[in-house]
């Protein structure tokens, strides 16, 4: 870049719908040059507070930092939505490029020396500065902040600290490109119906669709988004399509070649565990751990294990039922993998006489869309109104305007709800604005919440509406979840705004929101019939409930054999070969055979694609514990919407964001913390 190439105006001043960045006027080519203009505005600022020839004070030093850096947050914001929700070959080949140089400005920020020395002269004071406790906390992050980042290790150290990171990162967006990769490049096309047999409407449509995509008109296609495979590998009668599918499906990342993940997590592990010894821990789970609730690798561990035992002792109960299903259809082979869904639902709708497919007519996009707006409106009071005409990143994605109960606008919220081949897998919340209360240098008072949620769901054909399986729908009550996070906090600095909690705390608030859409009220007013507008039945109800616990040996041993070798990897004490740490440690738990992990190593997005869940997969069964006893709170007052109860949750959970301790938070609202028991009761899997 030169000084004369003029930047783009529409990435840092937003000028859209109350305040929403007009997408439509930034390129693709726009954001190389800007975010090498906002890295060198954003390390002025930083030298500007670090040399202040005045005595640290929490405003100019800790406030300073807070606001500072505004452009490099928003070109950051609009930067990364582009890359996981609607990407192409120029946000990627920038990605691989930004995603090391953000990690470098951020390591030069975290080992500047005299702005360390401030910042520690003020934690040293802290008792005397009269700060309160949202304060405090603001002032003790950016203290640790600093010391994880290497402010207190010799110059010699935090170059090499400086170049791992830097590595890191690199590594982490080829990890997420490698698996999208291997997503993208696999389908599988089916036309006679001898290959669709057991497929129901829903799922044809849905890969008539995907294989239209794909350039191939009038076939079917199965393909590796979770969303269609999980479907195929339940209803499809063909056992040989279902293990070609299946092997390919827990094969992402690991297919030789230029998309192999394998040497890249080794990579990883061995520079995160030098990066651990660096810092003064014992291995990377302890640094990770070091802020949580849960706070050591051996809380975690005592956790897991508690569960594995329980959840492999009803796994075996439940491939036994399985194989009797088996043996009973005259058939002569082992429950494996590519069986497992398939018998499960059989065995499902025999005992509980209904299929997942019979659900799915009741559960229409649209108004489960509704019913997270209204279950909002009755807990907290808030509204949302769909803004049509007004552009978001991509065509599919829809603008709401949220506002109080007294008609005073608290956020905006975008929902982008469909699979395309320009979007990562999975389903997720981000924010372009978080709320905050301070002064920014432009002399605006505070921000409104800008929050979007991101979602997988098959694509309905022209005409058709979208209907959602059970567990897309919950997906859909998790996302809004978080995004309530972020559109209730109610705080004073950026830095502690809505999800800015530790992260085994940051899924209570998402997965607690996933229980409304099973109480019955919800579900006779919103799941109704997409032809017949009648209410799914009473007794398919009853047996969708009775049956929330069915199968529930099989997840709970997906989710905590991945869980178990997150652990695994950060606690080890020599690097091997990671494939083999992975092999032993389920052999070490005596995982079945009839099972794989849920995210096995190869294309473990959470812990490998970036940092924010290694040694930290954990944290969503560990907000599990928390989600289960919360609703018991409901639950016991005898009303799922008990206003004292939701004023509560509200004040001490959605509210507070980061701006108070996490066990300080739950008591605030629960009287008391939680123990595994309310979790275990609701899995079906108490002793
Ligand atoms: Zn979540």
């Amino acid at each position: 870049m030169t000084a004369s190439t003029p930047l783009n105006p529409a990435l840092t001043t937003w000028t859209g719908h109350e305040g929403l960045p007009r997408f439509d006027l930034v390129k693709d080519t726009d954001f190389a040059p800007a975010f090498e203009a906002a890295f060198m505005t954003h390390e002025a600022e930083i030298d500007e507070i670090a040399g202040n020839g005045d005595a640290p004070t929490f405003d100019n030093t800790v406030i300073a930092l807070e606001i500072a850096g505004d452009e490099l947050s928003r070109i950051s914001s609009l930067f990364w939505n582009k890359a996981g929700a609607d990407t192409n070959d120029t946000i990627q080949a920038l990605e691989r490029d930004i995603a090391p140089k953000m990690s470098r400005h951020y390591s030069k920020i975290g080992m500047n020396a005299a702005l360390f020395k401030r910042i520690d002269t003020l934690w040293q004071n802290r008792e005397s500065l009269g700060l309160d406790v949202e304060a405090t906390r603001v002032l003790e992050r950016h203290w640790k902040g600093f010391v994880k980042s290497g402010a207190k290790l010799a110059k010699d150290e935090q170059e090499r600290l400086a170049a791992i990171n830097e590595t890191l990162a690199g590594l982490g967006a080829k990890f997420g490109q490698n698996v999208l990769a291997d997503e993208k490049n696999w389908a599988l096309f089916l036309e006679n119906d001898e290959d669709l047999a057991g497929v129901p409407d829903f799922l044809r449509d849905a890969m008539a669709a995907a294989a239209s995509d794909r350039g191939e008109m009038g076939k079917y296609a199965v393909t590796l988004s979770r969303s269609i495979i999980e479907p195929f590998l339940t209803f499809s009668d063909n056992r040989a399509l279902r293990e070609q599918a299946f092997r390919a499906w827990v094969a992402r990342g690991e297919n030789d070649g230029e998309t192999d993940n394998r040497g890249l997590i080794a990579e990883t592990l061995a520079l995160r565990a030098e990066k651990a010894k660096l810092l003064g821990y014992d291995n990377y789970a302890a640094l990770k751990l070091d802020n949580t609730m849960a706070k050591t690798p051996a809380a975690v561990n005592g956790l897991l294990m508690q569960v594995w035992e329980k959840a492999a002792a009803r796994a075996r109960e439940e491939e036994a039922d399985l194989a009797k299903l088996i043996a009973a259809e005259g058939r002569n082979h082992d429950v494996m993998p590519w069986d497992w869904r398939h018998y499960a639902e059989k065995l499902r709708a025999e005992k509980f006489n209904f299929s997942e497919g019979e659900l799915k007519p009741y559960l229409q996009l649209e108004k489960i869309i509704d019913a997270c707006f209204d279950v909002a409106q009755r807990l907290f009071g808030i509204t949302a109104t769909e803004k049509k005409g007004i552009a978001g990143y991509h065509p599919d994605v829809r603008v709401f305007e949220i506002r109080d109960a007294a008609g005073k606008l608290v956020a905006l919220f975008l929902g982008d709800y469909f699979a395309r081949s320009s979007k990562r897998s999975g389903a997720w919340m981000s924010s372009f604005q978080s709320q905050h209360k301070l002064t920014l240098k432009n002399g605006t008072v505070g921000e409104l919440p800008i929050i979007y949620n991101v979602c997988n769901f098959a694509k309905p054909a022209e005409g058709k509406p979208a209907l959602l399986s059970l567990d897309d729908a919950r997906t859909l009550f998790h996302e809004f979840g978080h995004a309530l996070h972020g559109m209730l906090s109610n705080v004073t600095y950026p830095s502690v705004s809505g999800t800015g909690v530790s992260r085994d705390f940051v899924e209570l608030p998402s997965q607690l929101y996933e229980h409304w859409l099973t109480v019955p009220d919800i579900l006779k007013r919103y799941a109704v019939h997409y032809q017949t507008g009648e209410p799914m039945p009473e007794a398919l109800l009853g047996k969708v409930l009775a049956a929330s616990t069915f199968n529930s040996g099989f997840a709970t041993v997906e989710f905590t054999s991945s869980a178990l070798v997150d652990m695994a990897y950060h606690t080890a004490e020599t690097q091997g070969e990671p494939m083999a740490l992975e092999a032993a440690t389920l052999e070490k738990i005596g995982m079945p055979k009839s099972i794989v992990m849920r995210h096995r190593s190869p294309h473990f997005l959470h812990v490998f694609s970036g940092d924010g869940y290694s040694a930290g997969y954990y944290s969503y069964m560990w907000s599990e514990v928390l989600d289960a006893d919360a609703f018991a709170a409901f639950e016991e007052t005898g009303n799922p919407f008990d206003p004292d109860m939701a004023r509560k949750l509200r004040d001490n959970v959605y509210s507070v964001g980061g701006s108070i301790d996490p066990e300080d938070a739950y008591k605030g609202f629960r009287g008391k913390l939680p123990s595994p028991d309310a979790m275990l009761a609701k899995k079906g899997l108490a002793a």
